[in-house]
């Protein structure tokens, strides 16, 4: 069974992006017989709002782009909202660290700070520089037990090339020398996207995971986590990202980016859809118009 998802942060106005990225997602999994899911990615406290959240399914209803699962509706994998599944990230957190992948991290930002300064300095890639990995089971108990704050970093390969596959793109290389080692787990407790994405991708059993191409840099790590819980790695499929007429990544600045500006203006959710789907699929016979119902035939 396929199962796809959109995975949307409730930060602000929903984007252009976002609906994009739901319609090629929606349109793989209804082809497939499939399933396509909403899942609010909430774990970034300061900046998520219900009334963002709100606009979001607002919007991609709108546009006709129904989940199966989600939020609202719910479905048999929740909870759909990743803020209310923190006991599921703490006790996957806590998985790693028994395993012996991931590790308590007690480096203040001031020490992080002038690592990075160095580093960059040198010409290198800024990263973690894994001092903390090296501490005893003991110094930790130590720290934890003086109440000093921490964060829990994943561990990542000193050397060697990690390769990721992309359905779109075929093998993308990546020097592990390039991976940070990744926080997991905030010093508040909150997990990160990087912890949240792929536990919860693989709890809600997704096959494929679509999204924008920005996250490609983020796949070792991800690709790193399933293999540390002993997961089989949904397919990728990185998207070409929208952009301005100056191949800058389309931002607010430049250009409307809020699909509730669209339908403000008096577009057909119908046309948004049309213009989107164009964006990154064309039909054989050159039609340039053509329904949801098409593009899910095709
Ligand atoms: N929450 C991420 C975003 O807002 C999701 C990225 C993904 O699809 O993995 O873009």
């Amino acid at each position: 069974m396929v199962r796809t998802r959109v995975a949307p942060s409730p930060t602000g106005d929903p984007h252009v992006g976002t609906a994009y990225m739901a319609l090629f997602s929606y349109c793989f999994a209804k082809q497939h017989g499939g399933e396509f899911l909403l899942r609010i990615e909430d774990t970034d406290l300061a900046r998520s709002t219900k009334a963002s959240e709100q606009t979001i399914l607002d919007s991609l209803k709108w546009l006709g782009l129904q989940w199966d699962e989600g939020p609202d509706v719910g479905g048999a994998k929740g909870a759909y909202r990743q803020s209310e599944r923190l006991p599921i990230y703490k006790a996957h957190t806590q998985t790693l660290l028994d395993k012996g992948h991931a590790f308590h991290c007690f480096c203040t930002s001031e020490r992080l700070d002038e690592m990075r300064k160095a580093q960059m300095a040198g010409g290198q890639t800024a990263r973690y520089d894994g001092l903390c990995s090296q501490l005893s089971a003991e110094d930790v108990a130590a720290q934890k037990a003086a109440g000093t704050p921490f964060v829990v970093r994943m561990k990542v390969p000193a050397s060697g090339v990690c390769t990721i596959q992309d359905r779109l793109r075929g093998a993308i290389e990546i020097d592990y020398a390039q991976i940070d080692m990744q926080v997991l787990q905030k010093a508040d407790g909150f997990p990160t996207y990087h912890l949240a994405v792929v536990v919860d991708d693989h709890l809600m059993a997704i096959t494929h995971i679509i999204r924008g191409e920005e996250w490609i840099n983020s796949a070792p790590k991800h690709q790193l986590l399933y293999e540390y819980f002993g997961w089989p790695m949904p397919e990728l499929i990185h998207m070409p990202l929208l952009r301005n007429p100056d191949k800058s990544k389309l931002s607010k600045r430049k250009n409307p980016t809020s699909i509730r500006f669209y339908k403000d203006m008096g577009y057909m959710p119908e046309a948004v859809l049309n213009y989107l789907g164009m964006l990154g699929w064309s039909l054989p016979s050159g039609e340039e118009k053509f329904s949801l119902d098409e593009m899910v035939a095709f």
